[in-house]
């Protein structure tokens, strides 16, 4: 069975353990999609020179968060990897691809695929950014990473559309108006399928992707879509003025 591709807007790490509308958009993702034999993860953190895959049977749970209560910091989640996944992404990739198991499973991951996942049953590989690719050369990865789709796996990029940490305002609930115009203006460029002026943005400099690993893992995802899936966005909005948490799934 084809899997879906599913791009996450995962916001603050706090959400591996609090209850709200997003994290209920999670649980009930996991429970209306094809269960995949294993994910390969794009995580907004790890961005490396080189693409990079680790294939540990048991990769490390990485907490690349700090300052948070030490409740975030005991969440187990357990998963293992899949040499099979990872070797298919390295035939797949050939010499572009440096496997790298220094890394291992990290919060862009964990922290998301916990509430869609929560028995931790599945195992996870992630692929790395690459610094020195261009927005293209990630949507071209995706393109690459596509076909695994159709042996059972499925497909997962973890970042956030508008991410300006330095600009959060922890007093407010929804988004800015220009957070919530540009994350509309994604939208519609998403629904016409029309993702050549989404790259443009992937370089960083604006005020909605002020630096691009937030961004690129979504484009990774649209590379990685095929020409019939259609989209569904879910957990539609932004939260702390400069975060979105939108999120597709193209099936
Ligand atoms: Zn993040």
């Amino acid at each position: 069975m084809r899997m879906p591709v599913v791009f996450v807007g995962h916001g603050s790490p706090m959400n591996a353990i609090e209850d709200n509308n997003y994290t209920k958009g999670w649980k009930e993702l996991g429970e209306r999609i094809p269960r995949p034999k294993a994910i390969v993860s794009i995580s907004a953190h790890w961005q490396t020179r080189g693409t990079r895959v680790n294939d540990s049977k048991n990769p490390k749970q990485i907490y690349d968060f700090y300052g948070f209560p030490s409740e975030l910091y005991e969440v187990v989640y357990d998963v293992k990897g899949s040499e099979e996944l990872a070797k298919r992404v390295v035939n797949i990739l050939g010499e572009s691809v440096i496997v790298d198991n220094s890394w291992g499973i990290d919060h862009g991951s964990w922290s998301v695929l916990s509430r869609i996942f929560p028995k931790a049953d599945i195992p996870v590989v992630q692929v790395s950014l690459n610094y020195d690719m261009t927005p293209s050369d990630h949507f071209e990865l995706g393109k690459r990473l596509s076909g695994l789709r159709n042996e059972g796996y499925l497909v997962f990029g973890s970042g956030n559309i508008v991410h300006n940490l330095g600009i959060i305002d922890w007093n407010q609930s929804g988004g800015f108006s220009w957070a919530e115009e540009f994350d509309t203006m994604i939208n519609k460029h998403i629904l016409a399928g029309d993702y050549d002026s989404l790259m443009e943005l992937g370089h960083g400099g604006s005020l909605a992707v002020p630096t691009r690993e937030h961004y690129l893992p979504l484009i990774v995802c649209l590379g990685a879509t095929l020409d019939n899936d259609k989209v569904e966005i879910f957990n539609e909005g932004c939260v702390l003025g400069s975060i979105s948490m939108t999120s597709y799934i193209f099936k």
